[in-house]
């Protein structure tokens, strides 16, 4: 085998031959598989709890289940302009079909439009505790990533505006916020765009939209009308339950829209996941008991930290950032006993771990595991 594969000098050449940014990169750290925890420690996959990626524990809408299995034609390309699926998210947003994007999850808009505006020397804005894609993609083309602090571990506009400057090409909202679970309003928002240079283009990224239900929240594509140079995204990844097919999109002015399908890729939804889409839109009453179950398992989780005297940050999304003075061992103690929570370490929360809203039974199994781990103290 060793004889097959490229001497380590080859390797290293290859490496200097990256672009710069490339070479800065590290990959994006996903949540644990749970196929692979469970060649680990040895049980069936079917033994593990994954709490650690934000999925909905529902599943998808039947009817999105339904329109993959009736997938028949696998051999044609899928339709690469997305007709239907951009018709039905076009009524359903009340937008136009031309202000719409479509990607392989909304991770490729955040792809595409890094790709489109920002080059060697500009720099982006992004906010503490952030999604660590926007970072990621910027460095990938050489530029510099500037993070203000947060305030309450949520955004802190006023200082993400003081980073803004003439080599400042996108400033990322994330709203709510992903992993703390804060949530920006309308007002906050508003001032904040209103005062940005025209050379700045705004990412408003809504992945956990359709969870949200507090007054003041807003729907970021009522201010595309106001604000031309937004991008709202948005996923089918976590509410709608269809993480594992990627697909999401972005809503714009048309002109926006325009340039990202420029260097979207020709077919990057693929035809299981825009059928899936479609029908899943057009059941929104799936998305509703989606959010409930979600609403009754984050109360399910707050009365267990309450009990066991455990501090968390309030969230409004699917997810729950827990504080552990050992956050780190009692993640791989748990990791031990099957369940799979995100230690947050990455994201400059060393001392907390996020855990997503699962099942009523899997977050007792959390709940169950993490009780045994601090009162064992073995997480010491
Ligand atoms: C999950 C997530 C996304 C989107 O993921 P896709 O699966 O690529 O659609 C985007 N932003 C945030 C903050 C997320 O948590």
């Amino acid at each position: 085998m060793a004889g097959l594969l490229p001497k380590g000098s080859v390797v290293k050449n290859l490496l200097q031959m990256a672009s710069p940014g490339a070479q800065a990169l590290h990959p994006y750290q996903p949540g644990k598989p749970a196929s692979e925890l469970a060649r680990e420690i040895g049980l069936e996959p079917g033994a593990i709890v994954k709490l650690a990626s934000n999925e909905n524990p529902l599943g998808p809408s039947p009817l999105a289940q339904a329109a993959v299995h009736e997938l028949l034609a696998l051999s044609r390309y899928p339709d690469g302009a997305g007709f239907e699926l951009r018709q039905t998210l076009a009524e359903h947003l009340q937008v136009e079909p031309a202000q719409l994007t479509l990607g392989n999850g909304s991770s490729d808009l955040l792809d595409f439009v890094t790709r489109i505006f920002v080059q060697p020397g500009d720099n982006i804005v992004v906010s503490e505790h952030a999604f660590s894609l926007y970072g990621l993609n910027a460095t990938a083309v050489g530029a510099e990533v500037r993070e203000a602090p947060a305030k309450d571990f949520g955004h802190d506009l006023a200082a993400m505006a003081a980073l803004v400057d003439e080599r400042t090409r996108l400033v990322f909202i994330t709203n709510p916020n992903n992993p703390t679970g804060t949530w920006l309003a309308e007002d906050s928002i508003r001032a904040f765009l209103a005062q940005l240079p025209e050379h700045v283009i705004a990412i408003l990224d809504e992945a956990y939209f359709e969870y949200v239900d507090q007054d003041g929240y807003p729907d970021g594509t009522r201010l595309l009308a106001d604000f031309p140079r937004l991008l709202v995204t948005r996923t089918f990844s976590k509410a709608y339950g269809l993480a594992a097919l990627r697909v999401g999109y972005g809503v714009s002015s048309t002109e926006l829209a325009e340039l990202l399908n420029r260097v979207r890729p020709p077919f990057n939804v693929n035809a299981a996941a825009q059928a899936a889409a479609v029908a899943a839109v057009k059941d929104q009453a799936h998305v509703q008991r989606s959010v409930s179950a979600n609403r009754l398992g984050m109360k399910q989780l707050i009365d267990a930290f309450e009990q066991l005297g455990l501090d968390y940050l309030p969230s409004v999304g699917n997810f729950l950032c827990v504080r552990l003075d050992n956050a780190k061992t009692v993640n791989a103690a748990l990791l031990q006993r099957g369940v799979i929570v995100r230690a947050l370490g990455g994201y400059g929360m060393p001392e907390y771990l996020r855990i997503s809203i699962g099942t009523e039974a899997e977050n007792k199994r959390f709940i169950d595991m993490l009780t045994e781990v601090l009162a064992q103290g073995d997480a010491a």
